[in-house]
């Protein structure tokens, strides 16, 4: 009966062993996700020409988005 109990034991540790090693593993993968995905891109469109582009290299006039200095000065010349 001692024997069965300790065998019963040794199951219960290995499976919390094996349980908490896979939660940290879990862990670990989001965290490097995380680090890796950065910040996402924001896409803005072009008012001239519809074209998406990053935000950081979109130009700015006023409310509106532009992919260029061309497009951004023609939009304001009609
Ligand atoms: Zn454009």
């Amino acid at each position: 009966m001692g024997l069965i109990k300790l065998l019963v034991l040794a199951v219960v540790v290995f499976a919390g062993i094996t349980l908490w090693r896979r939660l940290q593993a879990g862990r670990n993968r989001q965290g490097g996700a995380a680090a890796s995905r950065n910040t996402p891109e924001t896409m803005v469109r072009c008012r001239r020409c519809q074209v998406h582009i990053p935000q950081n290299k979109a130009l700015r006039s006023n409310q509106d988005w532009y992919c260029c200095d061309e497009h951004r000065d023609a939009d304001h010349d009609d």
